[in-house]
């Protein structure tokens, strides 16, 4: 460690500049979930992005919570007499709290269709 580190203070790997606190627009922190207004250190030298444990820990914990709002499943089409179904698995049944002999009320919206419980 080099004596003229001030104290609290992160220099880049890379060039020794010292980072600066930034709010990064987006970043990945996982591929595929988007996160908004992500607190990390940035190189101004050269560009390079640091995360502080917190700051990795946080953006695991939001990451986490965007996967689960995002929570659904891929079926296919099943017949049965002469209408189409859908199943539901069990897993997505009991977070809905479905069970045989609910009723459902499907409608359709702009992106697909939507199912909603009807309250007994
Ligand atoms: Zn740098």
């Amino acid at each position: 460690m080099a004596t003229k580190m001030k104290e609290g203070a992160i220099y880049c790997a890379k060039c020794d500049s010292e980072m600066r606190n930034v709010l990064l627009p987006t970043y990945e922190y996982v591929e595929g979930h988007l996160l908004s207004n992500v607190p990390a250190y940035k190189c101004p030298g050269c560009g390079n992005v640091f995360f502080t444990e917190d700051q990795a820990a946080d953006m695991e914990q939001r990451t986490k919570a965007l996967v689960e709002s995002t929570f659904g499943f891929q079926r296919k089409i099943t017949v049965t007499g002469r209408s189409l179904a859908v199943t539901i698995p069990q897993e997505l049944a009991s977070h809905m709290r479905l069970s045989k002999g609910s009723t459902v009320k499907i409608t359709p919206i702009t992106s697909g269709l939507m199912i909603r419980k009807v309250k007994a």
